[in-house]
Protein backbone atom coordinates (compact mmCIF):
# COMPACT_ATOMS: atom_id res chain seq x y z
CA UNK A 1 0.00 0.00 0.00
CA UNK A 2 2.94 2.52 0.72
CA UNK A 3 4.73 1.66 -2.33
CA UNK A 4 1.19 2.81 -4.29
CA UNK A 5 0.78 5.62 -2.09
CA UNK A 6 3.74 7.18 -2.40
CA UNK A 7 3.54 6.65 -6.26
CA UNK A 8 0.24 8.40 -6.04
CA UNK A 9 1.35 11.09 -4.44
CA UNK A 10 4.30 11.38 -6.67
CA UNK A 11 1.80 11.66 -9.88
CA UNK A 12 -0.35 14.32 -7.86
CA UNK A 13 2.74 16.49 -7.82
CA UNK A 14 3.87 15.15 -11.14
CA UNK A 15 5.05 17.93 -13.33
CA UNK A 16 2.63 16.24 -15.86
CA UNK A 17 -0.15 18.32 -15.44
CA UNK A 18 1.50 21.14 -16.39
CA UNK A 19 0.66 22.73 -19.88
CA UNK A 20 2.01 25.39 -22.24
CA UNK A 21 -1.09 27.79 -22.35
CA UNK A 22 0.81 30.06 -24.54
CA UNK A 23 3.91 30.75 -27.18
CA UNK A 24 4.74 33.61 -28.80
CA UNK A 25 7.88 35.40 -29.93
CA UNK A 26 9.78 38.71 -30.83
CA UNK A 27 12.60 39.53 -32.99
CA UNK A 28 14.89 41.99 -32.96
CA UNK A 29 18.11 43.82 -34.90
CA UNK A 30 20.54 46.47 -34.25
CA UNK A 31 23.27 47.88 -36.48
CA UNK A 32 26.77 47.07 -35.73
CA UNK A 33 29.20 49.93 -34.86
CA UNK A 34 30.70 49.08 -37.95
CA UNK A 35 30.88 46.66 -40.13
CA UNK A 36 32.83 43.32 -39.58
CA UNK A 37 34.61 41.15 -41.74
CA UNK A 38 35.93 38.06 -41.74
CA UNK A 39 37.39 35.50 -44.14
CA UNK A 40 34.82 35.36 -46.56
CA UNK A 41 31.45 37.20 -45.15
CA UNK A 42 30.37 41.43 -43.64
CA UNK A 43 28.14 41.75 -41.30
CA UNK A 44 26.49 45.23 -41.01
CA UNK A 45 23.94 44.33 -38.36
CA UNK A 46 23.02 41.84 -35.46
CA UNK A 47 19.88 40.16 -34.94
CA UNK A 48 18.17 37.90 -32.15
CA UNK A 49 14.81 36.31 -31.49
CA UNK A 50 12.98 35.59 -27.96
CA UNK A 51 10.83 32.64 -27.91
CA UNK A 52 8.66 32.80 -24.88
CA UNK A 53 6.75 29.72 -24.13
CA UNK A 54 4.06 30.23 -21.21
CA UNK A 55 2.64 27.42 -18.90
CA UNK A 56 -0.45 26.54 -16.63
CA UNK A 57 2.21 26.71 -14.00
CA UNK A 58 2.82 30.40 -13.75
CA UNK A 59 6.24 29.80 -15.42
CA UNK A 60 7.41 31.33 -18.22
CA UNK A 61 10.53 29.85 -20.46
CA UNK A 62 12.91 31.78 -22.62
CA UNK A 63 14.60 30.33 -25.66
CA UNK A 64 17.40 32.21 -28.47
CA UNK A 65 17.36 32.19 -32.08
CA UNK A 66 17.76 34.30 -34.95
CA UNK A 67 15.02 36.13 -37.08
CA UNK A 68 16.16 35.00 -40.58
CA UNK A 69 13.16 34.24 -42.80
CA UNK A 70 13.10 30.46 -43.16
CA UNK A 71 13.58 30.01 -38.99
CA UNK A 72 10.77 32.28 -38.74
CA UNK A 73 8.42 30.27 -40.63
CA UNK A 74 9.15 27.12 -38.95
CA UNK A 75 9.79 28.43 -35.69
CA UNK A 76 5.82 29.62 -35.84
CA UNK A 77 5.04 26.72 -37.42
CA UNK A 78 6.44 24.39 -34.90
CA UNK A 79 4.88 26.81 -32.25
CA UNK A 80 1.38 26.08 -33.01
CA UNK A 81 1.86 22.32 -32.15
CA UNK A 82 2.80 23.12 -28.51
CA UNK A 83 0.09 24.64 -27.12
CA UNK A 84 -1.48 22.02 -24.70
CA UNK A 85 1.70 20.34 -24.46
CA UNK A 86 3.53 19.51 -21.47
CA UNK A 87 7.03 21.80 -21.39
CA UNK A 88 8.90 19.19 -19.42
CA UNK A 89 8.23 16.64 -22.30
CA UNK A 90 11.70 18.01 -24.02
CA UNK A 91 12.58 14.71 -25.84
CA UNK A 92 8.69 14.07 -27.13
CA UNK A 93 8.81 17.55 -28.62
CA UNK A 94 11.96 17.50 -29.97
CA UNK A 95 11.41 13.98 -32.05
CA UNK A 96 7.89 15.63 -33.00
CA UNK A 97 9.29 18.52 -34.51
CA UNK A 98 12.50 17.21 -35.84
CA UNK A 99 10.78 15.70 -38.97
CA UNK A 100 13.60 14.99 -42.07
CA UNK A 101 10.61 14.02 -44.74
CA UNK A 102 8.30 16.15 -43.71
CA UNK A 103 10.77 19.43 -42.94
CA UNK A 104 13.77 18.77 -43.28
CA UNK A 105 17.18 17.16 -41.56
CA UNK A 106 19.57 20.85 -40.93
CA UNK A 107 19.71 24.02 -41.89
CA UNK A 108 16.55 26.82 -40.89
CA UNK A 109 14.06 24.32 -39.59
CA UNK A 110 16.59 22.61 -37.21
CA UNK A 111 17.14 26.30 -35.79
CA UNK A 112 13.39 26.55 -35.29
CA UNK A 113 13.47 23.80 -33.31
CA UNK A 114 16.61 24.92 -31.37
CA UNK A 115 15.03 27.86 -30.00
CA UNK A 116 12.44 26.37 -29.27
CA UNK A 117 13.92 23.59 -27.05
CA UNK A 118 15.90 26.13 -25.28
CA UNK A 119 13.00 27.51 -24.16
CA UNK A 120 11.27 24.30 -22.89
CA UNK A 121 14.91 23.91 -20.88
CA UNK A 122 14.16 26.87 -19.11
CA UNK A 123 10.82 26.18 -18.00
CA UNK A 124 12.06 22.74 -17.04
CA UNK A 125 14.79 24.34 -15.24
CA UNK A 126 12.84 27.14 -13.69
CA UNK A 127 9.92 24.46 -12.67
CA UNK A 128 13.02 22.40 -10.32
CA UNK A 129 13.96 25.98 -9.01
CA UNK A 130 17.19 25.38 -10.32
CA UNK A 131 19.96 27.10 -12.31
CA UNK A 132 20.27 25.22 -15.63
CA UNK A 133 23.70 23.83 -15.27
CA UNK A 134 23.23 22.49 -11.92
CA UNK A 135 19.83 20.48 -13.26
CA UNK A 136 21.91 19.55 -16.70
CA UNK A 137 24.94 18.06 -14.63
CA UNK A 138 26.72 21.01 -12.20
CA UNK A 139 30.16 20.39 -13.05
CA UNK A 140 32.16 24.45 -12.53
CA UNK A 141 30.58 27.54 -11.47
CA UNK A 142 33.42 29.17 -13.21
CA UNK A 143 34.06 29.18 -17.09
CA UNK A 144 37.07 30.53 -18.83
CA UNK A 145 36.43 33.10 -21.60
CA UNK A 146 38.31 33.90 -24.77
CA UNK A 147 37.07 37.18 -26.18
CA UNK A 148 36.85 37.56 -30.59
CA UNK A 149 38.22 40.27 -32.48
CA UNK A 150 40.37 40.90 -34.65
CA UNK A 151 38.27 41.51 -37.71
CA UNK A 152 39.32 43.25 -41.22
CA UNK A 153 38.34 46.42 -41.35
CA UNK A 154 39.73 49.16 -43.99
CA UNK A 155 42.60 51.52 -42.76
CA UNK A 156 43.13 49.09 -40.26
CA UNK A 157 46.83 48.82 -39.52
CA UNK A 158 48.88 46.05 -37.57
CA UNK A 159 49.26 48.90 -34.89
CA UNK A 160 45.52 48.95 -34.48
CA UNK A 161 45.35 45.27 -34.35
CA UNK A 162 47.72 44.96 -31.69
CA UNK A 163 45.79 47.82 -29.83
CA UNK A 164 42.59 45.82 -30.17
CA UNK A 165 43.85 42.05 -28.74
CA UNK A 166 45.79 44.00 -26.44
CA UNK A 167 43.02 46.07 -25.13
CA UNK A 168 41.31 42.02 -24.61
CA UNK A 169 43.92 41.07 -22.22
CA UNK A 170 43.55 44.07 -20.37
CA UNK A 171 40.32 43.49 -19.84
CA UNK A 172 41.50 40.00 -18.55
CA UNK A 173 40.86 37.10 -21.34
CA UNK A 174 43.45 34.66 -21.67
CA UNK A 175 42.58 34.05 -24.80
CA UNK A 176 41.72 36.04 -27.72
CA UNK A 177 40.75 35.39 -31.31
CA UNK A 178 41.48 36.91 -34.67
CA UNK A 179 40.11 35.90 -38.41
CA UNK A 180 42.69 34.71 -41.36
CA UNK A 181 41.98 34.24 -45.02
CA UNK A 182 40.36 37.56 -46.29
CA UNK A 183 43.96 38.43 -47.19
CA UNK A 184 46.95 36.36 -49.27
CA UNK A 185 48.66 33.97 -46.85
CA UNK A 186 52.12 36.51 -46.47
CA UNK A 187 49.44 39.12 -44.95
CA UNK A 188 48.08 37.28 -42.75
CA UNK A 189 51.17 35.56 -41.28
CA UNK A 190 52.37 38.79 -40.86
CA UNK A 191 48.65 39.75 -38.68
CA UNK A 192 49.27 36.90 -36.72
CA UNK A 193 53.18 37.77 -35.63
CA UNK A 194 52.13 41.01 -35.53
CA UNK A 195 49.35 40.20 -32.40
CA UNK A 196 51.45 37.42 -30.87
CA UNK A 197 54.28 40.02 -30.38
CA UNK A 198 51.38 42.34 -28.76
CA UNK A 199 49.63 39.88 -26.20
CA UNK A 200 52.94 37.97 -25.32
CA UNK A 201 53.73 34.59 -25.15
CA UNK A 202 51.25 33.33 -22.28
CA UNK A 203 47.85 34.50 -23.71
CA UNK A 204 46.45 31.56 -25.99
CA UNK A 205 45.63 33.09 -29.88
CA UNK A 206 42.63 31.47 -31.88
CA UNK A 207 42.97 31.84 -35.70
CA UNK A 208 39.31 31.96 -37.42
CA UNK A 209 39.18 31.46 -41.09
CA UNK A 210 35.43 31.32 -41.36
CA UNK A 211 35.51 28.64 -44.07
CA UNK A 212 37.39 30.57 -46.08
CA UNK A 213 40.55 28.18 -47.10
CA UNK A 214 40.42 25.46 -50.08
CA UNK A 215 42.36 22.82 -47.77
CA UNK A 216 45.91 23.31 -49.68
CA UNK A 217 45.95 26.52 -48.76
CA UNK A 218 44.86 26.04 -45.53
CA UNK A 219 47.88 24.00 -44.88
CA UNK A 220 50.66 26.29 -46.11
CA UNK A 221 48.69 29.19 -43.72
CA UNK A 222 48.95 26.93 -40.93
CA UNK A 223 52.76 25.46 -41.23
CA UNK A 224 53.39 28.92 -41.53
CA UNK A 225 51.57 30.26 -38.40
CA UNK A 226 52.83 27.19 -35.86
CA UNK A 227 55.73 29.50 -35.09
CA UNK A 228 53.23 32.08 -33.08
CA UNK A 229 51.67 29.07 -31.02
CA UNK A 230 48.20 29.24 -32.31
CA UNK A 231 45.89 27.50 -29.55
CA UNK A 232 43.08 26.31 -32.15
CA UNK A 233 42.60 26.60 -36.13
CA UNK A 234 38.84 27.49 -36.21
CA UNK A 235 36.91 26.61 -39.95
CA UNK A 236 39.88 26.14 -41.92
CA UNK A 237 37.66 24.78 -44.97
CA UNK A 238 34.11 24.69 -45.46
CA UNK A 239 32.01 22.67 -43.15
CA UNK A 240 31.27 19.24 -45.44
CA UNK A 241 34.82 19.05 -46.36
CA UNK A 242 35.81 16.55 -44.02
CA UNK A 243 38.60 15.31 -46.07
CA UNK A 244 40.08 18.36 -46.19
CA UNK A 245 39.67 18.99 -42.28
CA UNK A 246 41.89 15.22 -42.04
CA UNK A 247 44.51 16.32 -44.69
CA UNK A 248 45.36 19.88 -42.81
CA UNK A 249 44.79 17.69 -38.94
CA UNK A 250 47.87 14.88 -40.38
CA UNK A 251 49.82 18.86 -41.47
CA UNK A 252 49.98 20.22 -38.50
CA UNK A 253 50.16 19.89 -34.77
CA UNK A 254 47.60 23.22 -33.98
CA UNK A 255 44.24 21.66 -32.97
CA UNK A 256 41.51 22.08 -35.33
CA UNK A 257 38.73 23.45 -33.88
CA UNK A 258 34.87 23.35 -36.05
CA UNK A 259 30.81 22.82 -35.19
CA UNK A 260 29.24 26.68 -35.58
CA UNK A 261 27.97 24.93 -39.08
CA UNK A 262 26.92 22.07 -38.06
CA UNK A 263 23.63 20.05 -37.19
CA UNK A 264 22.45 17.40 -34.58
CA UNK A 265 24.31 14.36 -32.94
CA UNK A 266 23.89 12.85 -36.11
CA UNK A 267 26.41 15.48 -38.02
CA UNK A 268 28.46 15.91 -35.15
CA UNK A 269 28.92 12.16 -35.25
CA UNK A 270 30.28 12.37 -38.45
CA UNK A 271 32.14 14.88 -37.48
CA UNK A 272 33.77 13.49 -34.80
CA UNK A 273 34.17 10.51 -37.26
CA UNK A 274 36.99 12.41 -39.09
CA UNK A 275 39.50 12.29 -36.42
CA UNK A 276 40.85 15.92 -37.34
CA UNK A 277 38.89 17.81 -34.68
CA UNK A 278 40.06 18.53 -31.60
CA UNK A 279 37.84 21.27 -30.48
CA UNK A 280 34.23 21.38 -31.18
CA UNK A 281 32.02 24.67 -31.45
CA UNK A 282 28.48 23.17 -31.83
CA UNK A 283 25.86 26.56 -31.19
CA UNK A 284 22.77 25.43 -29.36
CA UNK A 285 20.91 28.17 -31.12
CA UNK A 286 21.33 25.96 -34.43
CA UNK A 287 22.29 22.35 -33.82
CA UNK A 288 19.32 21.43 -32.34
CA UNK A 289 19.37 23.43 -28.55
CA UNK A 290 20.05 22.06 -25.50
CA UNK A 291 18.43 18.67 -25.72
CA UNK A 292 21.08 17.63 -28.74
CA UNK A 293 23.92 19.99 -27.16
CA UNK A 294 24.10 17.94 -24.39
CA UNK A 295 24.25 14.77 -26.10
CA UNK A 296 27.46 16.04 -28.45
CA UNK A 297 29.21 17.01 -25.53
CA UNK A 298 28.79 13.79 -24.18
CA UNK A 299 29.97 12.14 -27.81
CA UNK A 300 33.02 14.49 -27.47
CA UNK A 301 33.78 13.43 -24.15
CA UNK A 302 34.12 9.79 -25.03
CA UNK A 303 36.31 10.32 -27.85
CA UNK A 304 38.28 12.82 -25.57
CA UNK A 305 37.42 16.21 -27.09
CA UNK A 306 36.46 19.40 -26.20
CA UNK A 307 33.51 22.01 -26.51
CA UNK A 308 33.72 25.62 -26.93
CA UNK A 309 30.28 26.98 -28.32
CA UNK A 310 29.98 29.39 -30.72
CA UNK A 311 28.31 33.08 -30.19
CA UNK A 312 25.68 33.70 -27.65
CA UNK A 313 27.53 33.74 -24.47
CA UNK A 314 24.49 33.80 -22.48
CA UNK A 315 23.03 30.40 -24.40
CA UNK A 316 25.88 28.39 -23.46
CA UNK A 317 26.75 29.37 -20.12
CA UNK A 318 24.65 27.04 -18.39
CA UNK A 319 25.77 24.20 -20.72
CA UNK A 320 29.83 24.64 -20.40
CA UNK A 321 28.92 24.76 -16.41
CA UNK A 322 27.13 21.27 -16.95
CA UNK A 323 29.67 19.38 -18.58
CA UNK A 324 33.59 18.23 -17.58
CA UNK A 325 34.85 18.55 -21.36
CA UNK A 326 34.03 22.60 -21.51
CA UNK A 327 37.30 24.45 -22.72
CA UNK A 328 36.40 27.83 -23.27
CA UNK A 329 33.01 30.45 -23.65
CA UNK A 330 33.02 32.66 -26.84
CA UNK A 331 32.17 36.35 -24.03
CA UNK A 332 31.78 39.54 -24.89
CA UNK A 333 32.03 42.09 -22.09
CA UNK A 334 30.30 45.03 -21.69
CA UNK A 335 33.21 47.36 -22.85
CA UNK A 336 33.87 45.23 -25.89
CA UNK A 337 29.97 44.84 -26.97
CA UNK A 338 27.66 46.65 -24.72
CA UNK A 339 24.49 44.56 -26.84
CA UNK A 340 25.75 41.02 -25.93
CA UNK A 341 25.86 41.85 -22.21
CA UNK A 342 22.79 43.80 -22.43
CA UNK A 343 20.11 41.60 -23.49
CA UNK A 344 19.69 39.55 -21.19
CA UNK A 345 18.77 39.86 -17.11
CA UNK A 346 21.16 37.95 -15.79
CA UNK A 347 24.42 38.97 -17.06
CA UNK A 348 27.84 37.73 -16.03
CA UNK A 349 30.69 40.07 -15.76
CA UNK A 350 33.94 39.24 -16.50
CA UNK A 351 36.50 38.25 -13.63
CA UNK A 352 39.81 39.95 -13.56
CA UNK A 353 41.21 35.88 -14.28
CA UNK A 354 39.63 35.91 -17.76
CA UNK A 355 36.13 33.35 -15.87
CA UNK A 356 33.09 34.38 -15.15
CA UNK A 357 30.77 33.04 -12.62
CA UNK A 358 27.69 31.22 -13.87
CA UNK A 359 24.15 33.38 -12.07
CA UNK A 360 22.58 31.22 -9.59
CA UNK A 361 19.07 32.16 -10.54
CA UNK A 362 16.70 29.74 -11.86
CA UNK A 363 16.76 28.74 -15.20
CA UNK A 364 18.52 29.18 -18.40
CA UNK A 365 19.65 32.74 -17.72
CA UNK A 366 17.75 33.60 -21.13
CA UNK A 367 15.34 36.08 -19.33
CA UNK A 368 15.33 39.44 -21.94
CA UNK A 369 16.03 43.07 -20.53
CA UNK A 370 13.02 44.35 -22.44
CA UNK A 371 13.83 47.66 -21.90
CA UNK A 372 17.56 46.87 -23.75
CA UNK A 373 16.30 45.37 -26.54
CA UNK A 374 12.79 47.32 -27.02
CA UNK A 375 14.39 49.84 -29.51
CA UNK A 376 15.03 47.31 -31.77
CA UNK A 377 11.85 45.12 -31.88
CA UNK A 378 11.73 44.95 -35.51
CA UNK A 379 8.48 41.67 -35.47
MG1 LIG B 1 33.91 30.96 -36.06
Amino acid sequence: MNSINTQSAAEASSPSEIKITKVSVADYEWKRERPITNGLHTYETSDMSIVKIETDAGITGYGVGRPRPGERQFRDQFLQTLVGKDPTMTEAIWASLWSPKMSGRRGYETRALSSIDIALWDVKAKLAGMPLYRMLGGFRKKIPIYIAGGYYVSGKGHKELQEEMTSYVELGAKAVKMKVGAVPIKEDIERVKAVRQAIGPDVSLLLDANCAYRYYDAIQFIKRAEEYEPFWFEEAVQPDDYEGFAKIAAATSVPLATGENEYTKHGFRDLIATQAIAILNPDARYMGGITEFMKVAAMAQAHGLDIAPHGDQQAHLHLLAAIPNARLLEFYPQKVNAMASGIYLHAPKLNPDGTVDVPEVPGAGLDPNEEVLAPHRIA
